[in-house]
């Protein structure tokens, strides 16, 4: 399904092509990873209970919940969904018949801190828009459980903050839900880049827009977003560049276009910006909600280059290197980033994608709109 995060493929053809070889073999779908080693660590009797699946709560049915995060938990190993909050009573019941959640697993925004009592929740995962990120991950640390949010982790780094620290005070794990990192294509470029296969990587250019549609949504209200394109798609660009250098940015500098003043009252609607970085890497990236297409990332080494177009969607994901292309599997990045999660909570080791990650691409997004607003470079080293 296509929408925010996974807008259409600019080449549907040559994506059937690629999915269709898919299916003859070259790469067949792969989910989670090893046998656990220890799940001693793991102390929660709930877990050990239902066959060492973690018992998950989403909060916030909307279209990730609907459409990728339900249907995926039956590709995980590690983990189940267990129950649900939400605020639209309606979908009580439809969700219960469909997924089997038990009556007591069912909690609303206003009831949800009871949560704390039910030891089938072991983790509970918001999906809220992105001001209630923060609400929510606080009071499902303070109820006691490991807490998955989504991407972008808050409207601010003073949110951040707060969240990191409730969940430290509550022993409680926070991982961010970023799913590209469990992705093989983008994991190999990550390789490549480490291993500076192509020699010294010298610049990155990265992209990723799509074109936004009902104006009324949540996503253009700036008090409910937090900023618009940047914050929603532009942050896998921003991600895409410091995962590749593996390196935090030493100045940003960004430009902004508004065509439609009306719809982008309240938030960006096209924006450029440059990041540099301590080994001597540029990178050039960009992010619109204004047409379809960007969805890439190129790396230009010493000796070649590498990277992906498609980059970040659900799944058609495609990579090619200047000596051919990168022939990785599709997964359910979904599955496979929750099942990471799992493993970490079960063998007790630090997120892979942690709460510290997620406040720090927040405080790079506050630097793009604080050099957008005085029209300089902002350093941050
Ligand atoms: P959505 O608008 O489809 O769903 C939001 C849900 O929140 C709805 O069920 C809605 O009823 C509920 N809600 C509660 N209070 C609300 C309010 N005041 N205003 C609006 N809705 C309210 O959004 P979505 O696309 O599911 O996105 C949810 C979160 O997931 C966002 O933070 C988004 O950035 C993130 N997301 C991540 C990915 C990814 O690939 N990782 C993809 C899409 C969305």
């Amino acid at each position: 399904m296509h929408g925010p995060d996974n807008p259409p493929n600019r080449d549907g053809a040559s994506r059937r092509r690629f999915l269709q070889r898919l299916s003859q073999g070259i790469g067949a779908a792969t989910i989670g990873g090893t046998m656990l080693p220890n799940w001693t660590a793991y102390s929660k009797e709930s877990a050990q209970q239902h066959g060492k699946k973690l018992g998950f709560a989403l909060v916030g049915l909307g279209n990730l919940s609907t459409h990728q995060l339900a249907p995926a938990f039956k590709n995980t190993e590690h983990c189940r969904l267990a129950g649900i909050v939400t605020g639209t009573p309606e979908k009580e019941k439809l969700w219960a018949d469909k997924y089997g959640i038990p009556k007591g697993n069912i909690y609303n925004y206003a009831n949800f801190d009871e949560i704390a009592d039910n030891p089938d929740i072991d983790v509970v995962y918001v999906v809220l828009p992105n001001f209630m990120h923060s609400e929510f991950v606080i009071r499902a640390a303070q109820a006691g459980k490991h807490v998955f949010c989504e991407k972008p982790m808050a409207n601010s780094t003073r949110e951040c903050e707060a969240m990191i620290e409730a969940c430290e005070k509550a022993g409680s794990k926070l991982g961010i839900g970023y799913r590209c990192q469990f992705e093989p294509h983008n994991q190999e470029c990550i390789r490549l880049a480490r291993e500076k296969a192509f020699g010294e990587m010298k610049m990155i250019e990265a992209g990723f827009g799509f074109t936004i549609g009902n104006p009324n949504q949540w996503r253009l209200k700036k008090p409910l977003a937090g900023g618009g394109a940047l914050v929603d798609v532009g942050i896998y660009a921003l991600q895409a560049c410091r995962y590749l250098t593996n390196e935090e940015p030493i100045a940003i500098s960004a430009q902004e276009t508004k065509t439609n003043p009306a719809k982008f009252r309240d938030v960006d609607e096209s924006l450029c910006w440059t990041m540099t970085f301590p080994g001597g890497v540029i990178a050039y990236c960009s992010t619109t909600y204004n047409f379809n297409g960007i969805n890439r990332y190129t790396a230009y080494a010493e000796d070649g280059w590498f990277g992906l177009d498609p980059a970040y969607g659900y799944g058609g994901i495609k990579g090619q290197t200047s000596e051919g292309p990168i022939e990785k599997p599709q997964i359910d990045q979904f599955a496979n980033e929750m099942d990471e999660f799992a493993k970490s909570i079960f063998e007790d080791r630090p997120i892979k994608i942690s709460g510290e990650e997620g406040l720090r691409d927040v405080g790079y997004i506050e630097s793009i709109y604080k050099s957008i607003e005085i029209g300089k470079t902002i350093p941050l080293a």
